[in-house]
C-alpha cells in the first residue's frame, strides 16, 4: 500500500449551531461511513495556514499540497489561468475575470451578466488584442468566468482590481500598487484593454440578442486577483508520485495544474452540490488502479452553504457525501480526509477555526480512541493540531517513503 487518496471538503469545518442541538453541521449529519473511517483511522485537527489564519481555499490548498505560501503563492489569477490549461510564461501577468453587465455611466448592474453560462462567443473578440507591445489573451472559464494574461515586456502584476467586487458602483480604474514604472505601465496597459473590451462586447450581436430577451448583455471584462508566473517544482517530482487531481471548480483544477498534477475530468463533477461525489470517488480509484499513485479529490458545496449560512443544506451535502464514502471503505490505498479551511454559517466566510482531519490505512496508522469525524471528536485524536505544510509530510512518512535525516 504505496499510494495515497486525499479527499478535500471545501469549508467543511463550522462552529456549534443552536438550532442543530448545539452541534455542528459536520457533527449533525448522518456520516457512518465517515465515523467508521475514522474508527479504523487516526485523527487530528489542521490549521492550513497555521492556528488563527484565516485561510482562502487557493493559499489553504497550496500548503496542504505542502506548497509554503511564502514561497510559491503568487496571486489567485496565476492559479485561475493555471485551471484553464493557459500556459503561463516568465514575464506574463495573470487575472481572474468575469463577464459582467454595465450600463451608460460603466455602473455595475450585473457582476455576472445573469450568470451567463458560456463567455466563449464573447472573449474570442478580446484574444490577441495587442497595444504597446502587450498582447491580450482571455479564454473562457466555466460560467461567467474568463481567465485573463496579459503578455509583453516590463509589465508588474503589482496593479489593483477593476472589478469593484459589488453592484451599483462605478468600475474602477486600474491603478499601479506601487512606485515602479512597469506597474504603472501594466495599469495603463489594462486600462486601454478593458476600455477596447467594453466596445467590442456591446457590439457583439450576442448581446443584442441578450437584450432583446431581457438578458443583462456581457458588456464589460471584470479583472482581478493579478498574478504572476512562477516556476515551482511539480509535485510528482517533488514527492515521487504520480499524481492527479479530480475536482469540479475551476480554482481546484488550477491548483492541480499549477502544482503539476495531471487534472482528470469526470462528467457530473460540478463544484455545485449536485455534483456526482461518487463518480469523483469512482475516477479517483480508477486512477490509482492505474498509473497514479497520488488523487487528490476535491469537493465544493460544503463551502458554498456556509457561505449562504445554510446549515441544513450544509448537513444534508455532507448526508451525501457520506453516502459516497462507501466507496472508499475498502480502499486499498492510504486515505487521508479533510477539509481547506472552516466556514461557519454563522459567519458566512471562511474562518480560522481548524477543520478535521482523518487518515486511514489498513497497517498503515496507528488507531485512536476516535470514531466520529467531527470538529470536537477529531480535536481527541493522536494526530494532534497540525498545520497544512505538516500534511504531506505525515502522508509521505505513512507510506513509507520518507527521507531518512542523518545515518
Ligand atoms: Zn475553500
Amino acid at each position: 500500500m504505496n499510494k495515497a487518496m486525499l479527499v478535500v471538503m471545501d469549508g467543511l469545518g463550522d462552529r456549534p449551531v443552536r438550532e442543530l442541538g448545539g452541534l455542528t453541521p459536520l457533527e449533525a449529519a448522518h456520516t457512518p461511513n465517515l465515523d467508521a473511517l475514522a474508527a479504523r483511522g487516526i485523527t487530528g485537527v489542521m490549521n492550513a495556514l497555521g492556528v488563527g489564519q484565516r485561510p482562502g481555499s487557493d493559499t489553504s490548498h497550496l500548503a496542504i499540497l505542502g506548497y509554503d505560501i511564502e514561497r510559491y503563492y503568487t496571486g489567485r489569477g496565476t492559479i485561475e489561468v493555471a485551471g484553464l490549461g493557459m500556459d503561463l510564461e516568465a514575464g506574463d501577468v495573470a487575472l481572474r475575470g468575469n463577464l459582467g453587465t454595465v450600463d451608460d455611466n460603466l455602473t455595475v448592474v450585473d457582476r455576472r451578466a445573469g450568470r451567463i453560462t458560456d463567455t466563449g462567443p464573447f472573449v474570442k473578440d478580446l484574444d490577441g488584442l495587442t497595444y504597446e507591445g502587450v498582447t491580450l489573451k482571455v479564454r473562457p472559464g466555466t460560467g461567467h468566468r474568463a481567465g485573463v494574461i496579459l503578455r509583453g515586456p516590463n509589465l508588474s502584476f503589482r496593479i489593483s482590481d477593476n472589478d469593484p467586487h459589488e453592484v451599483g458602483v462605478k468600475v474602477h480604474e486600474v491603478h499601479p500598487l506601487d512606485d515602479s514604472p512597469e506597474a504603472a505601465f501594466t495599469a495603463k496597459v489594462l486600462n486601454h484593454f478593458l476600455a477596447e473590451a467594453h466596445l467590442l462586447l456591446a457590439q457583439n450581436p450576442l448581446n443584442q440578442e441578450r437584450v432583446a430577451k431581457g438578458l443583462p448583455p456581457a458588456n464589460y471584462l471584470l479583472g482581478r486577483g493579478a498574478g504572476y508566473y512562477k516556476k515551482i517544482e511539480p509535485f510528482p517530482a517533488r514527492y515521487g508520485l504520480k499524481a492527479c487531481t479530480i475536482a469540479g471548480g475551476g480554482l481546484y483544477k488550477g491548483v492541480g495544474s499549477f502544482t503539476g498534477m495531471d487534472v482528470i475530468p469526470v462528467p457530473g463533477a460540478t463544484g455545485l452540490p449536485d455534483t456526482d461525489i461518487e463518480a469523483k470517488f469512482r475516477a479517483g480509484l480508477t486512477a490509482l488502479a492505474g498509473p497514479y499513485d497520488f488523487a487528490f479529490v476535491h469537493v465544493k458545496a460544503t463551502d458554498t452553504f456556509g457561505e449562504d449560512g445554510d446549515y441544513l443544506g450544509k448537513m444534508n451535502f455532507i448526508n451525501k457525501i457520506d453516502l459516497a464514502f462507501e466507496l472508499l471503505l475498502d480502499a486499498p490505498h492510504l486515505l487521508a480526509v479533510t477539509a481547506d479551511h472552516s466556514t461557519p454559517c454563522a459567519l458566512k466566510k471562511h474562518s480560522g477555526d481548524p477543520v478535521p482531519i482523518m487518515m486511514v490505512g489498513e497497517g498503515l496508522v496507528r488507531t485512536d480512541d476516535v470514531s466520529q469525524f467531527g470538529e470536537r471528536a477529531c480535536g481527541r485524536g493522536a494526530l494532534g493540531r497540525l498545520t497544512g505544510l505538516q500534511v504531506m509530510p505525515e502522508i509521505i512518512n505513512l507510506l513509507g517513503l520518507a527521507k531518512l535525516i542523518g545515518d
